[in-house]
């Protein structure tokens, strides 16, 4: 291995490749590309040969590292903490991309405690530039995107924010597969994990869905959402929220999008009396059409929407379900 490697570190999610580590490839082989390296991802956890299997047939993978111990399932910090690190200074890569998502975030503070590295949170851009690696990151809620230079921290630590690269898919070969031995030691196994209880958003997470229909605060109360439901249902798309509308206790803040919810790249974002608010628009501008319903011509939903409706929510959204439901006949 060689400092122009760039490593993932693979997570899965009930039993499959988490969706943000397929974006992770994306963002790794362009930088790998730049530095002429190779991309290797790394899976940690107890009984990864399916999963590693699958990373390894991934487009654009050249290689996957099997870091197996019966202590990495299920996730605790302390042993995946122990699991990266070993990874990564058994490897020293240019650069190490981990998933934004609640055992990413948990761990790679760690990891960066651990190894004395900075560490960019929540990436949406990564680039080489001069040999170095920039990564870019939205702050304020969205108003203002930095980009930081690593300067002397090596490797250069990142974690990815979810939705902000396109998906790498399957591809028709697959990457060598090895195994690196991992120690965890009994400091690693200070906490153990009591319950897990799991809230799942909608009939499908709004993460992974390639259509979403979101409600705002135009909705007036909780039961009103019943009418996104049911567009989403005709839509098979999942349901997602504004902030305001979780603020408010209608919806669980597993279905918000934007800066401190998802950020989601769907085919279709359908937003049903959402404002606009740049918290907002930071977490689905992305999306390839945004279809908006607000009875306000000046919500600024509509200077980012492919298709706008000003109009009254309650009218048209059950015109809407009545169309979809005639088409389906
Ligand atoms: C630190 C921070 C983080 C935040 N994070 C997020 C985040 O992650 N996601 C997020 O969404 N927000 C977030 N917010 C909140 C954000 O600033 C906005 O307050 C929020 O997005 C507004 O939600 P909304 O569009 O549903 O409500 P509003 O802004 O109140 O908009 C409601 C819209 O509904 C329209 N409307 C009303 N009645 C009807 C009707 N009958 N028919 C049609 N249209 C109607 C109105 O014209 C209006 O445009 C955050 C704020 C802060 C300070």
């Amino acid at each position: 291995m060689s400092s122009s490697t760039v490593l993932v570190i693979g997570e899965q999610y009930h039993g499959k490749v988490r969706p943000v580590c397929l974006e992770m490839i994306t963002a790794a082989r362009r930088v790998a590309d730049a530095l002429a390296g190779e991309v290797v991802v790394a899976v940690p956890g107890a009984d990864v040969a399916e999963i590693a299997a699958e990373f390894a047939t991934i487009e654009g993978v050249d290689r996957v590292m099997v870091a197996e111990h019966n202590e990495l399932t299920p996730f605790l910090p302390g042993p995946w903490t122990s699991a990266v690190t070993t990874v990564i200074r058994g490897i020293e890569p240019f650069a190490v991309l981990i998933p934004s998502s609640i055992t990413g975030r948990d761990y790679a503070a760690r990891v960066a405690a651990r190894l004395d590295l900075a560490l960019v949170p929540d990436a949406i851009e990564l680039a080489f530039e001069h040999g170095q690696l920039v990564a870019s990151r939205a702050v304020l809620g969205g108003r203002v995107q930095t980009s930081v230079r690593y300067i002397e921290s090596t490797p250069a630590l990142v974690t990815v924010a979810p939705g902000a690269f396109p998906r790498t898919e399957r591809g028709t070969s697959s990457a060598p597969i090895e195994s690196i031995d991992v120690a965890i030691g009994a400091n690693d196994l200070g906490v153990s994990l009591v319950e897990k209880s799991e809230h799942r958003a909608g009939p499908k997470g709004p993460m992974s869905a390639e259509r979403i229909v979101s409600g705002g605060r135009g909705l007036g109360k909780a039961e009103n959402f019943a009418l996104v439901e049911e567009l989403a249902r005709e839509l098979d798309a999942a349901v997602g929220a504004s902030g305001a509308t979780v603020g408010a206790g209608w919806r669980s803040h597993a279905d918000q999008v934007g800066s401190t919810g998802h950020t989601v790249t769907p085919k279709l974002y359908l937003a049903v009396g959402i404002s606009g608010a740049p918290q907002h628009l930071v977490g689905m501008s992305g999306a390839d059409y945004i279809v908006a319903i607000n009875r306000d011509p000046d919500a600024p939903i509509f200077k980012i929407a492919s298709f706008g409706i000003v109009g009254d929510l309650f009218e048209v959204v059950p015109a809407l379900i009545r169309q979809l439901k005639a088409l389906a006949d």
